[in-house]
């Protein structure tokens, strides 16, 4: 018998999120999701991380290479520059719960054993995993959101989301039915690849001030 393929739009963690408990209950079931085919290669589930009674929740897009072999999240390189940057604008990196919009790290890869090339989720597996997202909302709820890059802006604020054109700013939305105050920025690996990566990173650490205002 041949097995059928579920409809991509048939995708989603919701099955899997449990219905009561905090982030120890969700951690566990999120290692288990195959809510969208990302689970196949991965390692693992990178869940976020941090305390329940975080001010700040910063999202991310997807766990790189080093996150998927670790199982936690922004402890690559692109995790290291960004703690630099939060403490440089005034915000303390272990006081603040960091997550990502996809929870499965996406690659492409030439041959095994070759380096694992960073692909970005498309909008059906962004939408698949956005269920986690909005359980760790509920949980933490934080008094601010910093998101980092394209594509935890379109996960949370839709495709129309453009970075350039609100970065450094606070938002006001509604995200997954509760109000919700966001300052979006750049993805820190976006400083990492910039061909002038000083004046990348100034600007990371002037939005995220922005941020530290909103908190204070
Ligand atoms: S990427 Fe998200 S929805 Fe897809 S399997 Fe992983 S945790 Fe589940």
């Amino acid at each position: 018998m041949v097995a059928t393929k579920a409809p991509e739009d048939a995708y989603s963690a919701e099955p899997f999120v449990p219905s009561r408990g905090g982030l120890v209950a969700l951690r566990k079931a999120a290692a288990e999701c195959r809510g969208c085919p990302l689970h196949r290669d991965a390692t693992q589930t990178v869940f976020g991380a941090g305390d329940t009674d975080a001010r700040v929740m910063l999202v991310g897009e997807q766990p790189g290479d080093q996150e998927d072999r670790q199982g936690k999240p922004f402890v690559g390189p692109a995790g290291k520059l960004l703690d630099r940057a939060l403490e440089e604008a005034g915000i303390d990196p272990s006081e603040a719960y960091v997550t990502n919009a996809v929870k499965h790290f996406k690659f492409t890869q030439a041959e095994p054993r070759k380096r694992r090339i960073h692909k970005a989720p498309n909008l059906r597996e962004m939408t698949a995993c956005g269920p986690w997202l909005a359980a760790e909302l509920a949980v933490v709820e934080p008094e601010l959101i910093v998101v980092l890059g394209a594509t935890a802006g379109k996960a949370l604020l839709g495709s129309s989301f453009r970075v350039t054109q609100v970065r450094g700013t606070v938002l006001e939305e509604e995200i997954h039915g509760r109000p919700e105050r966001l300052v979006p920025t750049v993805h820190p690996s976006s400083v990492l690849r910039s061909d002038d990566r000083d004046a990348a990173y100034r600007g990371l650490v002037s939005d995220l001030r922005v941020a530290a205002d909103a908190l204070s």
